[in-house]
């Protein structure tokens, strides 16, 4: 492969030699049909009449008047499903079917990738292998229900803590024996060469959006832009149509959980340091002997170990800057957003909004400063009023 999948020393593909040829054969496949004239045609039809997009640039005049600058809220919480995932999903799926695997396989830790991929599994008529913990079955049964009912096969991982890594190892394992047929749908800009390649090009549509919209609207580019980071997708995704614009300072924020100092571990780009995790060189959360450690976010979408390989490196590079937001400052947020605009964000989305609110007085009042309201927070709710039960009363 070209330059194997780097990111400056990060990213790669360190998985066992029964995968290569098939990564080879997704990244020549990926190479032939990301500018092919039919597929391009097929993803931005279903993109346009299936997912909703473009999803819309707006304006919150609560946020704005808080922090004295112009916010604008990029709406990925309007397309279908209530989140960004379904770019990903459907580029991905659309690229299985154009390399004729009929069969999908894919991991989920809180269920959003696992119902995006059932999605289009259902849409495209492809059979779909969701692969998730014991633990996260537990805690998320109705997206477990929804996945089924889309026609999905959920197959329970136990596991060093049923949770995301462990699907994602077994998904892996799985896909070794069963390489002729199968496509493996991953869910974030994370993972071996070509998966954070392929994730960014899906993803980047939010960042061409927002460009485009910026430059209509106001003729220029914003000052900021921000979003959360999980895996990285969403984040890397809008920050990929601005990365060789260097006034626009690039935000990313991480899930700080019960905070920096309490001695839990989170922030994986702030705290970790470099391994190898999922196929891929990368910062991550680990103790001193090497082990990856859990880490703990109220979002259960940026609760992940690990990080994608060209956030590593834009973080090396001060490209972009990476930042914590506590679950604390999520839920105000959360109960925020809902009461002065309506909008429940998703948890993960409420990261990049609390960052953005504790900027207040910092930024320049014609400041053009856009959030990646990367997903709706409905079902986020019942997680809402368990913490803040005052809310509802
Ligand atoms: C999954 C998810 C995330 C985190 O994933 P990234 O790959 O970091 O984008 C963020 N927001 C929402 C709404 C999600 O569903």
């Amino acid at each position: 492969m070209k330059n194997q999948g780097r990111y400056g020393q990060f990213g790669g593909y360190y998985v066992p030699e029964v995968l290569m040829p098939v990564l080879e054969e997704m990244e020549q496949a990926f190479e032939r049909y990301r500018d092919d004239e039919g597929f391009c045609r097929e993803l931005a039809v279903l993109l346009k009449d299936y997912a909703g997009r473009p999803t819309p640039l707006y304006r919150s005049e609560a946020i704005s008047k808080r922090v004295g600058a112009e916010v604008l809220l990029k709406r990925e919480d309007l397309m279908h499903g209530g989140a960004h995932k379904l770019n990903n999903t459907l580029g991905q799926g659309l690229l299985a079917k154009y390399m004729g695997k009929r069969k999908l396989i894919a991991e989920t830790g809180a269920g959003q990738h696992g119902l995006a991929t059932a999605t289009i599994g259902a849409l495209m008529g492809m059979e779909v292998k969701i692969f998730m913990g014991v633990t996260d079955i537990e805690r998320q049964m109705p997206n477990v229900q929804k996945m089924k009912i889309m026609g999905a096969e959920v197959i329970p991982v136990t596991g060093a803590s049923g949770t995301l890594k462990d699907a994602i190892n077994e998904a892996l394992r799985y896909w070794t024996s069963h390489v002729d047929d199968t496509f493996y749908v991953f869910g974030t800009a994370a993972g071996p060469h070509p998966y954070p390649t392929v994730v960014r090009h899906f993803q980047r549509i939010i960042g061409d959006e927002t460009r485009r919209e910026c430059l209509e609207r106001f003729g220029r580019l914003p000052n900021v832009v921000t979003a959360c980071v999980g895996g990285g997708s969403n984040a890397i995704g809008m920050f990929a149509a601005f990365i060789d614009d260097k006034d626009v300072r690039l935000v990313g924020v991480e899930a700080a959980g019960y905070g920096l100092d309490s001695g839990k571990h989170a922030c994986t780009l702030q705290k970790g340091k470099i391994g190898v995790l999922h196929g891929a060189k990368s910062y991550l959360l680990q103790d001193e002997n090497g082990q990856v450690i859990e880490s703990h976010s109220v979002s259960a979408g940026l609760d992940y170990p690990g990080v994608g390989p060209e956030h590593s490196l834009l973080k090396d590079i001060g490209r972009a800057e990476y930042v914590g937001a506590t679950d604390d400052e999520v839920l105000d947020t959360f109960l925020y957003l809902s009461r002065a605009e309506g909008i429940f964000p998703a948890f993960e989305s409420a990261h990049a909004v609390a960052w953005v609110i504790s900027q207040a007085g910092k930024f320049n009042a014609d400041d053009i400063i856009v959030i990646n309201l990367s997903g709706r927070g409905d079902k986020d709710v019942d997680a809402f009023i368990k913490y803040r039960p005052e809310a509802a009363q």
